[in-house]
């Protein structure tokens, strides 16, 4: 199977926010879709290895932001490539506001909001599929919405220009985020220290 085939699925993106116990947290995802309009449903699929994951589990309810093509990279930064479990992502950030569920949404560099409660879950192992009603929405910008293909061309950090840097070596670069290893051979085992993908995001450049 050529697995490279599930990079032409387009999708959108979106962050994803809860909380338990008076802690807020908020991840990436890129798999909201719309499910029904009567009611309004929605699904999302989230790792279980997110921590706002858990927070679903627990609270049922959760806001989905999206992501507009105003966003910069410095949200993505945030919210996708650290740990609420390490650090507290909304500590020094101000571009949000709460809705009626007491959940937080991005004001900035997002262009609408959900509200939503879980009605049913499906455990697909690494993942748990959410459905869930919508029970707010509001649109808060007119830019248009970032999908993953303009974060690649747009958003993410453009990786310096051929021969800017020593000639001859060999480069593995992240294609998720960007992040460059330097080294002959990229060992099995290695994980992006910024966005935790594994060897398989990586591709091989000489410069
Ligand atoms: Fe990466």
């Amino acid at each position: 199977m050529d697995t490279k085939s599930f990079n032409n699925i387009s999708y959108g993106l979106f962050v994803l926010t809860s909380a338990r116990d008076g802690k807020h947290n908020g991840c990436i995802i890129n798999t909201l879709q719309q499910l029904t309009s009567d009611p309004y449903r929605v699904s999302i699929c989230v790792s279980k290895a997110d921590y706002t994951h858990d927070m679903i589990m627990a609270e049922r309810k959760f806001n989905v932001s999206v992501i507009s093509q105003a966003a910069t990279f410095d949200l993505f930064r945030r919210f996708g490539f650290q740990s609420g479990r390490d650090v507290d992502k909304f500590d020094g950030f101000s571009d949000y506001a709460e809705s009626g569920n007491e959940l937080r949404y991005i004001t900035k560099g997002c262009n609408t909001w959900f509200s939503c409660w879980v009605e049913q879950t499906v455990d697909l192992g690494t993942h748990t599929l959410f459905i869930a009603f919508v029970t707010d929405a509001a649109r808060i910008s007119q830019d248009p919405s970032a999908t993953y293909a303009y974060y690649h061309s747009s958003i993410k950090p453009k990786p310096q220009a051929a021969g800017t840097s020593a000639g001859g070596k060999t480069i593995w670069r992240c294609t998720i985020c960007g992040y460059e290893y330097v080294g002959d051979e990229l060992p099995d085992d290695f994980v992006c220290p910024i966005c935790k993908h594994g060897k398989d995001a990586f591709e091989k450049i000489v410069r």
